[in-house]
This record gives structure tokens, C-alpha cells and sequence, in this order.
């Protein structure tokens, strides 16, 4: 891994606006998809150093949620100018842990980033309300005050966009913040608060560590210092740490797993929907919860679409994300990709065709060909599980009332999409689709300025956009009487 700015490759904790070996010095391997070779370790923090983590934020909140929003606006300026600067370095980070090819990281340090620019101009937008008194010798005034400690756990598949959407807000709002990333892509998250302590945030606003899992999710959640958590990852382990955060009664964002259906009706612009298919399906080799996870295609243009898609798919390059003609990384681990094409192997033995890939891929252990099955149906995995692969299952419907059945048919609630020319069955559609998010003859849905999140099991809260803010915000209520 060659970086510009050597410096930017942290494996110690940032506790307290210091970096920190764990306390019994031990340390976890952090490992390059694409070839098995160890790039780092890491520090292997534990409760003992979560605790120090929150008794640091618990202090330095004091102190930033006095500042003023314009002073913590220019402070997230400078984190955002200073990750605009290292977008390359931090893009090969990104590669070298994650595997995603070298422009999808570079993209995703600017939608990280991105988030900070925005929540540093919402800052000083944080406005209460005067409400019209129930007497005349009272006034209701209302105050937005920062909720507390944040614990944020993110996930390996944005290492980065998914900590600043979180932190953006929170630090805008005056709240401080002890990070937890994900074990597999560490790297990210602690090159982003080494450039937030360059930033001259100040100590203990930012605290980054990894290491055991149980044992920091178990203090995170249990500490009653810690006033929200704010989760993304797995539906499964989004509902065990719901569970864990119950007892001290913590403020709670969640954002979890997917299983978008993708809906191409006849008349569709059927190119544009090839496009949007594509891109919405094997960005991140499919390990978005956004991805079309299900794509439904009317019986008159199913044929010509599979065609085009099939087409489309076989000109994608597969390898090593640092090469820069390739398209389609690894997946994060061997385990994932084996887990892939056992989806696979159960679709095809309940009557699914392959229409492409199938395969493990030559690369490696951890790569799976661009995949498209025909003739999948509800009852196969990969229409009820969340694949996280590139793999695109094709199910076929008639009517628009089909369609919607299908799509609704699942515990996920978070992205769905369709294409469609026809102004009726577009506003049709979008209402009658239990998602957050739709996007509509759009395969790309996700920016700092809209609120993004899930209804049903794919979660609680929206991040980003105006509403991203309030989810750190408590409102109090001030009654004045004897007016
Ligand atoms: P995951 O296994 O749920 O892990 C997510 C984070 O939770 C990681 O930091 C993980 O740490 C941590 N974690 C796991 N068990 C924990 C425990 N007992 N206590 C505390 N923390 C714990 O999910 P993933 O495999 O990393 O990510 C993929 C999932 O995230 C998919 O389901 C995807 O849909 C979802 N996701 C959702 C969104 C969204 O906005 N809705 C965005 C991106 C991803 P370790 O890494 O150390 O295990």
C-alpha cells in the first residue's frame, strides 16, 4: 500500500485525542480481500478502554456543546476540507481493506465526506419553536439541545460514508462520540479521525476504536453515560443490541439490512433500466443494503431485458480493486462468497436457470462472477435473504398488482425501485411501496441531502438530510407562566 502521507495509516485507538496500544498490547489482523495478505494490525481494545473512550466524550461534550454551532460548523469544515486533500490516500485504504475497485472508493471518501460539509452547514440551523400559550399568562418555548455520548457502530461495506453520516450530525448537533467500525475495515475509520484531530477537533470529541467485538458493544450499550446509540449492520445483530440498550433506556438509530425489489414494467426505457440494474446490483460486488436484491420484469419485455442485462454483465471486469480497468472487487471474506453461491446452489436446485456466472470466479476465494438467474421464485433464498453478492435474480410477474405483492413480500423495508414512462402507475407505485426510500427510472438513490433509511425490520431514524440532525437533538420544552 503506497500513501502519500504514510502518517494516515493509524493502528492505535484514538482515545482521548491520543493514540493508544490496547491495554494488554494485543491486536487483530486486518486483511486484503483480494489476496489474503495481512495489511495491518490493529489495536484489540476492550471494555476497560471503551469505558476510558466514554468518560473521555462524557467530559469533552461539556465543553463542545457550549461552543458555538458556528464554531463546530468550521470545525467539520476543516475534518471535510482535510478528507477532500487525502481523498487518494484514503481511497487506497479503503481498497486495500474492503476490496470495493479503486473508483468506488474514491467516490465513497467523497460521499463520506460530503456528509460533514453538509451537517457543518446545518449546524447553525438547529431552531426552536415560541408556541402559542394555552393561557394568557403563559408562553411555550421550545430549546433543541444535544442528547449526549453517541456510540456509533458501523459496518465494513462504507467504512467511511457510514461513520461521517453518523458523526457529521452528531458533532453538529454539540454531541461527542465514541466510534466502534467494523473489525474487518478499520483502517478507514481511523485514517478519517486522524485527519479529525489535524482538524483540531478537540480531545475526546472523536474517540475510534477496535477490537473485541462483545466486549465494547456490551460497554457502548450498557454504560449509562452513553445517551444514543446509533447502529448500522445487520438486522440480527441491529435487534440484540436494541435489546442490550433497553435496560439504560438509550435513544436508538437503525439502520439495517435490505431487500430491494427492482421493477421494470413494459414500458419501460429499457436501456436506462439495464444501466440502472447494473449498477444498482454490482456496485460494491453487491454488498449494499441498498441493492436490487429482486428484480421483477414484466412478461412482455422480461426476454429483451435478461438479453441486455446478460450482455451488460458479461462485459464486467473482475479482480483486484486496486487495478483500475476493474468493475467487480472480491467479496470481504471467503466465508461471504461461499455464502453466496450457496444462495446460488438453492436457487438452481428449486428450478432457477443461471444465465451468467454462477461461479466462484478465477481471482480467488473470495470472488463470485456477475451472476443472473431466471425463473427464481418467492420460495428461494435468494428472493427472501438478503444475497450481499453480485448476484441477480430475475422473477417474473404479469400485473402492477403482482408486483407490488412480490416486492412488499419481505421483512426489509428499505430501498425499492421501478422504471416506468407512465405518470399514473409512477405516483401508483411509489405510494403503495412499504419502503423509505424509492427511487424511481433512478438506480442510484443515496446523497448527503436526502433522508436516507428503512421502515419495518430494515430499521429506526433517517440519516442525512434536514431530518439526520434531529435523531441527535432532544427537544426540551420550556413553560413560562406568570406572564
Ligand atoms: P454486522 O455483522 O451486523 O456488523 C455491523 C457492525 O456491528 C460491525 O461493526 C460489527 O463488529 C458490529 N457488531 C457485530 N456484533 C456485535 C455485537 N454483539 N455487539 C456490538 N457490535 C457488534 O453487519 P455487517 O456484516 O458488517 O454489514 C452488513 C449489513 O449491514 C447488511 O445487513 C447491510 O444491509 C447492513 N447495512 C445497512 C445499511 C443501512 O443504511 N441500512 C448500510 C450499510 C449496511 P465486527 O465487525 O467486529 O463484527
Amino acid at each position: 500500500m503506497k500513501l502519500k502521507d504514510p502518517r494516515l495509516l493509524k493502528t492505535q485507538a484514538l482515545i482521548d485525542g491520543q493514540w493508544l496500544d490496547a491495554d494488554d498490547g494485543g491486536s487483530i489482523p486486518v486483511v486484503n480481500p483480494a489476496d489474503g495478505e495481512v495489511i495491518a494490525r490493529v489495536a484489540r481494545c476492550q471494555g476497560t478502554e471503551t469505558r476510558r473512550a466514554i468518560e473521555a466524550a462524557s467530559r469533552a461534550f461539556q465543553d463542545w456543546r457550549s461552543q458555538t454551532a458556528k464554531a463546530r460548523s468550521r470545525a467539520l469544515r476543516r475534518w471535510f476540507d482535510l478528507i477532500i486533500a487525502h481523498q487518494e490516500d484514503l481511497a487506497v485504504i479503503m481498497t486495500a481493506e474492503q476490496g470495493k475497485p479503486l473508483a468506488e472508493s474514491r467516490g465513497e471518501v467523497a460521499y463520506g465526506a460530503a456528509f460533514l460539509e453538509w451537517f457543518a452547514e446545518e449546524a447553525p440551523r438547529v431552531y426552536g419553536d415560541t408556541i402559542p400559550g394555552p393561557a394568557p399568562d403563559k408562553r411555550v418555548v421550545t430549546l433543541k439541545q444535544p442528547v449526549g455520548v453517541v456510540a456509533c457502530i458501523t459496518p465494513w461495506n462504507f467504512p467511511i460514508a457510514m461513520l461521517t453520516r453518523k458523526v457529521g450530525p452528531a458533532l453538529a448537533a454539540g454531541c461527542a462520540v465514541v466510534c466502534k467500525p467494523a473489525s474487518a475495515t478499520p483502517l478507514s475509520a481511523l485514517a478519517i479521525a486522524e485527519l479529525a484531530v489535524r482538524a483540531d477537533i478537540p480531545a475526546g470529541v472523536v474517540n475510534v476504536l477496535a477490537g473485541d467485538t462483545r466486549a465494547i458493544g456490551g460497554e457502548l450499550t450498557a454504560n449509562p453515560e452513553v445517551r444514543k446509540l446509533t447502529f448500522t449492520g445487520s438486522t440480527a445483530v441491529g435487534k440484540m443490541l436494541l435489546e442490550q440498550c433497553a435496560a439504560t433506556v438509550k435513544r436508538t438509530s437503525m439502520e439495517l439490512g435490505g431487500n430491494a425489489p427492482f421493477i421494470v414494467f413494459n414500458d419501460a426505457d429499457l436501456d436506462a433500466a439495464v444501466q440502472g440494474a447494473l449498477i444498482c446490483k454490482f456496485r460494491n460486488a453487491g454488498q449494499t443494503c441498498v441493492c436490487a436484491n429482486r428484480i421483477l420484469v414484466q412478461s412482455d419485455i422480461h426476454d429483451a431485458f435478461a438479453e441486455r442485462l446478460a450482455a451488460a454483465v458479461a462485459a464486467l471486469r473482475v479482480g483486484n480493486g486496486m487495478q483500475p480497468e476493474t468493475e467487480v472487487g472480491p467479496l470481504i471474506d471467503s466465508k461471504a462468497a461461499d455464502s453466496v453461491l450457496g444462495m446460488v446452489e438453492d436457487a438452481v436446485e428449486l428450478g432457477a436457470e443461471v444465465l451468467a456466472g454462477g461461479q466462484r470466479a478465477v481471482n480467488g476465494e473470495c470472488f463470485v462472477e456477475p451472476t443472473i438467474l431466471t425463473g427464481v421464485r418467492s420460495d428461494m433464498r435468494v428472493f427472501r435473504e438478503e444475497i450481499f453478492g453480485p448476484v441477480a435474480p430475475l422473477v417474473k410477474f404479469d400485473t402492477d398488482d403482482e408486483a407490488v405483492e412480490l416486492a412488499n413480500d419481505t421483512e426489509y423495508g428499505l430501498a425499492a425501485y421501478f422504471y416506468s414512462r407512465d405518470i399514473g402507475r409512477v405516483w401508483r407505485m411509489a405510494e403503495r411501496l412499504d419502503y423509505g426510500i424509492v427511487g424511481i427510472n433512478e438506480g442510484i438513490i443515496s446523497n448527503e441531502a436526502a433522508p436516507f433509511g428503512g421502515m419495518k425490520a430494515s430499521g429506526i431514524g433517517r440519516e442525512g438530510s434536514k431530518y439526520g440532525m434531529d435523531e441527535y437533538l432532544e427537544v426540551k420544552y420550556l413553560c413560562m407562566g406568570g406572564i
